[in-house]
């Protein structure tokens, strides 16, 4: 079965790229975006969704080690959160105010993306 996503929802930029999907969203413990990669079709690697814009689920959780400023300086170490029905739960080693809080995802504006340059993340 091949996933089809519309370009923009509420809570997600979502980016097509040759095998799948990026789906941005807000993290206001980090104060920018970062994003899910799921795939087409399911044959390669990416997070489990389960499909549902309003109330997504992804799984397993995701990892940021380490962002970036625009000019390469590096200005937050972690976060680690699950996103499950629309809420995120930060993981308590998260680096930053929201650390061991749930909250609910916020909407997506556009004018507040690439805040910083880079992210590395990981399952
Ligand atoms: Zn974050």
């Amino acid at each position: 079965m091949i996933l089809e996503l519309p370009r923009t929802s509420t809570y997600f930029d979502i980016r097509r790229f040759v095998w799948g999907y990026e789906l941005y969203f807000e993290c206001q413990g980090c104060m920018c975006e970062h994003f899910f990669t799921i795939c087409y079709d399911g044959r390669r690697q990416g997070w489990e969704f389960n499909g549902d814009l309003d109330k997504p689920t992804f799984d397993p959780a995701l990892r940021i080690n380490r962002l970036y400023n625009k000019r390469g300086k590096l200005i937050r170490k972690r976060c680690f959160l699950k996103l499950i029905d629309g809420l995120i739960t930060y993981s308590v080693h998260s680096d930053h105010i929201l650390a061991g809080r749930t909250v609910a995802l916020v909407p997506w504006q556009p004018d507040n993306r690439r805040v910083y340059a880079n992210m590395d993340g990981h399952k």
